[in-house]
């Protein structure tokens, strides 16, 4: 997999991907992150990359030719490439996007700043627009790299003993259900008996009852668009009888 990145800050990107679970992912070579300089495609003695917005207001907007004289060489070598544009007004990045994109060949990221993009970016060069929460940031490089980081987990191989995707929160729709680790007693607080029991099967359904429990009461609206069980079902109808409604 193949993330190449056009920003005015490449530097940005290099010590997030260089540490931990990422960094290794990329010296095995099982995905490249290509931060380029958005000035390289920008012409005249300025290279400018940002011009004033017509109409008047405030702030500068970036110029439509640089960004699709980056976008067209970077297809040349990837065609398959989709290009994903970050905004504000972009749909809400969830868990979702982040497996499905990870069966993409490459993505081509497109980091704003100042007021954002000419409107014929959005119109003529972008495959889908992200957003990665309902607040202005003061520029595109951290979404990518949030977008960048919850896709590479989804690769094959990138998080090899270091835990499992498909367990995590929102993979099944549901919050993920506690985790304890040793001591089994910390400042008088016990682990749960069951997790010590060696019963699987018991662990199972403990784990499956906290995940909806936690749901229950953190996120209930994500609740509407899970399948649930007739077990689940049973179990909901429970916890809501005995009183575990949202917090
Ligand atoms: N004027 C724009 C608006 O109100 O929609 C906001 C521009 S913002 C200051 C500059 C750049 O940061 C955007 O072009 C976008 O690339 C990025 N950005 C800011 N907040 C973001 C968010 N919540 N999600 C994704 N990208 C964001």
């Amino acid at each position: 997999m193949i993330f190449d990145v056009l920003t005015l800050f490449p530097g940005m990107f290099e010590s997030p991907f260089g540490e931990s679970i990422i960094g290794r992912a990329i010296k095995q070579e099982l995905l490249e992150i290509r931060a380029h300089n958005l000035r390289d495609w920008a012409q005249g003695k300025h290279l400018t990359t940002d011009d004033t917005p017509y109409g008047g207001g405030d702030g500068m907007v970036m110029k439509p030719e640089p960004i699709a004289r980056a976008v067209n060489h970077l297809r040349e070598n990837a065609p398959a490439s989709k290009v994903l544009l970050m905004t504000p007004q972009g749909k809400p990045f969830r868990q979702h996007h982040a497996q499905d994109l990870a069966s993409e060949d490459g993505l081509i990221f497109l980091c704003g700043r100042y007021e954002g993009f000419d409107e014929r970016v959005r119109e003529t060069l972008v495959d889908a627009e992200f957003s990665i929460g309902d607040f202005v940031l003061t520029g595109g490089e951290l979404p990518a790299m949030v977008m960048i980081d919850a896709i590479s987990r989804n690769l094959p191989g990138v998080l090899g003993a270091s835990g499992s995707a498909e367990t995590d929160s929102f993979s099944d729709g549901l919050l993920e259900y506690p985790q304890y680790t040793r001591p089994a007693v910390f400042e008088g607080m016990s682990v749960p008996s069951v997790l010590l029991s060696g019963d699987h099967g018991k662990i199972a359904s403990w784990r499956r009852e906290q995940q909806l429990l936690r749901t229950l009461q953190r996120r209930p609206e994500l609740l509407d668009k899970v399948p649930l069980s007739d077990h689940d079902k049973a179990v909901l109808e429970r916890l809501l009888r005995e009183g575990h409604g949202s917090t």
